[in-house]
């Protein structure tokens, strides 16, 4: 198969690993700058320049796309599915998963454990907002926010309300969580792979710290998780109609809880922590799935 990677740098570990996988299993890998796509959107072939020539005769596409290029990266993809290539993950569902608020709305009327969230931007009484969360302990995020940057956790009520009126003066969305002690500063990644989770790995933060994000110092290890785990992330996965989705689960005494799914998730933590072929079984999902045409929403989304 010919096989478009939309990623903006091949040197990247997951690019890399998805193009040996593409090429180790026969198949015919080319990575794209989504940013340096162009496209005539009216035309009734839809079509894509790439340095002055026209891509042609892809059958699958995978999308790569960055937080910081969901907008334009999403319109490639987009022009992609328009010409029947198969998309890895569809346009639509990767922007169902990166508006966190939508997300989250969408798990909630799934009835996918959540923490409980509360959603601001000015709100006018932060002392009702605190108490309709079920006040603190509270973990306070800004929704632009990677990588534990912007994550907060107020322990007291006055933490809180300064954090919150600190984040309102950055004009910003606030995502206001109870906060899952329980859960000692570790979650779980899932990585989802179709209707299965091909691999898990447990975060742990370093000593002291709330946040299990790598980048903060959180370390990776391999996990069992529980049938209940199992079954939570692959239905956020099917909530979002990602077929390829990392989905982040905090351990509550209330079950698991979803924090997040992400459509891009990397593959370097999880490979290295599972000793698994991840990248090799997402080209396989593609051979069994990735025919011409088979784009569910094609051009409606
Ligand atoms: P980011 O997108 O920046 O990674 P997250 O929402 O994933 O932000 O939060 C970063 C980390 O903080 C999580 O991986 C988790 O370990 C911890 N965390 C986030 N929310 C909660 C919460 N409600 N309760 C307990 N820990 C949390
Ligand atoms: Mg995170």
């Amino acid at each position: 198969m010919k096989i478009a990677i939309l990623s903006r740098n091949s040197s990247l570990y997951s690019t890399r690993r998805l193009v040996e996988a593409c090429k180790a299993r026969g198949h015919e890998p080319h990575v794209l700058d989504a940013l340096r796509c162009y496209m005539n959107i009216t035309s009734h072939r839809p079509s894509i320049h790439y340095k002055g020539e026209q891509l042609e005769n892809y059958d699958a596409v995978i999308p790569r796309i960055g937080a910081s290029v969901t907008f334009y990266g999403t319109a490639v993809l987009r022009q992609f599915e328009m010409m029947g290539v198969y998309p890895l993950n569809e346009s639509v569902a990767i922007s169902r998963a990166r508006d966190k608020l939508r997300a989250l709305q969408l798990l909630a009327r799934k009835g996918i454990g959540l923490p409980v969230t509360g959603f601001a931007h000015k709100p006018d009484d932060i002392e009702d907002l605190i108490t309709m969360v079920g006040g603190p302990p509270l973990v306070i995020k800004l929704l632009e926010g990677t990588q534990g940057i912007g994550v907060v956790l107020a322990e007291t009520k006055q933490a809180a309300e300064s954090v919150i009126e600190a984040f309102m003066g950055l004009k910003t969305n606030i995502l206001v969580q109870e906060f899952i002690a329980e859960a000692g500063g570790a979650d779980l990644r899932c990585l989802v792979i179709g209707e299965k989770v091909v691999a898990a790995m447990k975060r742990q933060g370093k000593e002291g710290e709330f946040r299990s994000n790598l980048h903060r110092g959180g370390t990776a290890s391999l996990v069992r998780i529980t049938p209940e785990e199992r079954s939570t992330a692959v239905r956020a996965a099917r909530t979002m109609g990602l077929n390829v989705a990392g989905v982040d689960i905090l351990r509550s005494n209330h079950g698991p809880v979803v924090m997040e799914v992400n459509s891009s998730p990397g593959l370097e933590g999880i490979e290295r922590a599972s000793g698994k072929d991840v990248a090799g079984q997402i080209v396989a999902f593609i051979e069994r799935n990735g025919k011409l045409g088979r784009t569910r929403t094609r051009g409606t989304g």
